[in-house]
């Protein structure tokens, strides 16, 4: 199966890159999430989050626009960024792809 960029623009990701595409999907989804459930997104620390996210996923989609290599501060960041949503909110309502792989 294809893997299609995770900033929507259509571009096929490269198979080296898709861990960094896969996680920035799940941070999309974290996003998505908050804002569908009611009561969610109105706060500060939610709003801050999210504003997070996605300065972190135009990181991300720029790494598989340029193909650049591993940024590790990037993949802390991320995976900071996953942690925090399941300490605030829970177990995500969604499947995390390869972040479950990733933080063992
Ligand atoms: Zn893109």
């Amino acid at each position: 199966m294809a893997a299609e960029c995770l900033c929507g623009c259509g571009r096929e990701v490269a198979f080296r890159w898709r861990p960094v595409n896969t996680r920035g999907r799940d941070l999309r989804a974290t996003v998505t999430e908050i804002k569908k459930t009611p009561g969610r997104g109105r706060s500060l620390a939610d709003r801050g989050y999210v504003k997070e996210v996605n300065r972190a996923c135009e990181k991300l989609a720029e790494a598989v626009h340029e193909q650049l290599p591993a940024d590790n501060d990037l993949e802390r960041e991320t995976r900071d960024l996953l942690k925090k949503y399941r300490e605030r909110y829970g177990k995500p309502g969604f499947s995390l792809g390869r972040w479950q792989i990733a933080r063992r």
